[in-house]
């Protein structure tokens, strides 16, 4: 929650506060003992669930799985899935990749046509067993599974309400919050229940809902996260991106719209839908999911997310060109606006970077040489591509800075001459509270440091970000997304937003 420290981190935390972070000039912090460590961070905003759902389908466990598999991107802490059949519920999670979660004997043990699934990356709520989801609750109707895709920004209050009313939370997800409103209210159907609860958050959240023989999708006013509705053969269902259509064969029939339920409750019958929420504000999808979460080859919002991440590197190319004799990606996020790059350049795509896939996050405290090697093992140069070159090297967000300056330093090792850093999203300056782990405020370099400052911390030869009105200017409807995290306007509003006007007298204590 926005309110509350961020307990997902705690040995970052502790050494991040070792550190004269962003107060100190460029030069200070390059030379702090701890900054290697720093380093060795993944600096990239990470996307906080996947979300699938099939009602109808005898095959409803092995696709559930499937569709968790291509939804990996959007979670990896945890998995889970539950299912129903006519008598009971079963439910099976656990820590770490999907794969590694899942294998034929715990899937057997799930049976039914009726199945919830879910990715987690935390941003509310420590990264534990205890936190993943679906959340599976028993209430006064029976067994009820919830699968959350965003961030609720009044979930504390609530959750202080409750708690001073009597009820008891068993994990620190703000996704409880929603279970105990449903199983508060007095109305007598589960879609009934859910608009009550609804009535009570504010903030981001794509959510499906699975109680007996039911399958409800629903998504916020403002359509800050995607959701779809699809059919395989009979079934439905209800994923986060369309990657996960592809992989089981199943049809999209449409996205879910902002402010709208879906209620599904059967494959001989058209799921029910209806609009929700008095008001219907601006849109506010979230322009990140184009910029580096969704994959590729899923359609968000309307379009393939391939068109929009290749224009912003035209885009790019354009506000900020540079004398350079190859363009390269930073892997594998930035492989796209790093193709547009070149194509409105005309300088030649190469790859000079190679990411080994299969590193995990750390937590470690190693010593100096260890993590050094630490940073080889995920990102190694592949000379012969760099060797005597003038290379601009594009990725597609900075938040701390410390993976580019590692990925700099790297080039130049591999053989450039010059190193020219081009980032196909705006300087990010402030921190999202709507369901997208980024760094605190006080971490994000952009929001204390110019441009030249962080282009001397990563010691890059130059660097050139995309302007905001670039960026929109690649969307196919500018008006509708979120840029809160590139110039603080929040669309929704709570306690504690930072001051635009204020660059770094806020100190976010948690996302
Ligand atoms: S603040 Fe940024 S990351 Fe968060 S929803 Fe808005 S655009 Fe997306």
């Amino acid at each position: 929650m926005s309110t509350s420290p961020n307990l997902d981190r705690p040995d970052f935390q502790t050494l991040y506060n070792s550190v004269p972070m962003w107060g100190g000039t460029p030069d200070e912090l390059e030379n702090h003992p701890n900054m290697e460590y720093f380093d060795a961070f993944d600096d990239k905003p990470r996307c906080e669930c996947g979300i699938f759902g099939i009602l109808g389908h005898p095959k409803a466990v092995e696709f559930t799985y499937l569709g968790l598999r291509a939804l990996q991107h959007r979670g990896q802490e945890s998995a889970g899935i539950v299912t129903a059949d006519d008598d009971s519920f079963a439910y099976h999670h656990g820590m770490g990749l999907v794969a590694t979660i899942f294998d034929s004997d715990t899937l057997s043990k799930l049976g039914g046509d009726l199945a919830l699934g879910h990715n987690r990356y935390s941003t509310t709520g420590q990264s534990t067993l205890q936190n993943a989801q679906p959340l599976v609750r028993e209430y006064k109707r029976g067994t009820l599974a919830i699968a959350h895709n965003g961030n609720l920004i009044n979930a504390q209050r609530i959750r202080n309400d409750l708690e001073d009313a009597g009820s008891i939370f068993s994990t620190t997800a703000d996704t409880e919050v929603i279970a105990h409103l449903i199983a508060r209210s007095r109305q007598t159907l589960l879609e009934d229940r859910i608009l009550d609860a609804l009535k009570e958050i504010r903030g981001a959240y794509s959510l499906a809902f699975m109680g007996k023989s039911i399958l409800i999708g629903v998504r916020d006013i403002y359509g800050f996260r995607p959701l779809w509705l699809g059919r395989a053969g009979d079934a439905y269902v209800l994923t986060s991106e369309t990657c996960a259509f592809d992989v089981i064969g199943a049809e999209p029939i449409r996205e879910i719209s902002p402010g709208e339920m879906v209620i599904i409750t059967g494959t001989d019958k058209e799921p029910e839908s209806f609009m929700f929420g008095q008001t219907q504000p601006h849109l506010s999808q979230c322009i990140f999911e184009y910029i580096y979460l969704s994959r590729p080859d899923s359609v968000v919002f309307g379009e393939l997310v391939n068109r929009p991440r290749r224009e912003l590197g035209r885009q790019l190319a354009r506000e900020c060109p540079v004398v350079a004799d190859i363009v390269i990606p930073v892997p594998d996020s930035a492989t796209l606006s790093a193709l547009g790059y070149s194509q409105e350049s005309g300088i030649p795509f190469d790859v000079g970077l190679y990411r080994n896939s299969y590193v995990g996050r750390a937590f470690m405290n190693p010593s100096q040489e260890v993590r050094d090697l630490m940073v080889k093992v995920k990102l190694n140069p592949i000379h012969d591509v760099l060797e005597g070159k003038r290379v601009v090297v594009v990725d597609d967000s900075i938040m701390r800075g410390t993976e580019s300056r590692q990925f700099v330093k790297m080039l130049r090792q591999g053989g450039a001459t010059q190193v020219h850093v081009r980032v196909a999203s705006p300087p990010n300056k402030f921190p999202c509270f709507y369901g997208i782990d980024t760094p605190t405020r006080k971490e994000l370099i952009a929001s204390s440091h110019t441009i030249e400052e962080t282009r001397k911390y990563i010691r890059a030869d130059s660097l050139g970000y995309l302007s905001i009105e670039g960026m929109l200017k690649c969307m196919k409807s500018p008006k509708d997304f979120c840029t809160a995290c590139f110039d603080g306007s929040y669309p929704v509003e709570f306690s504690g937003q930072p001051t635009p006007q204020l660059p770094i007298a806020f100190v976010n204590e948690g996302d």
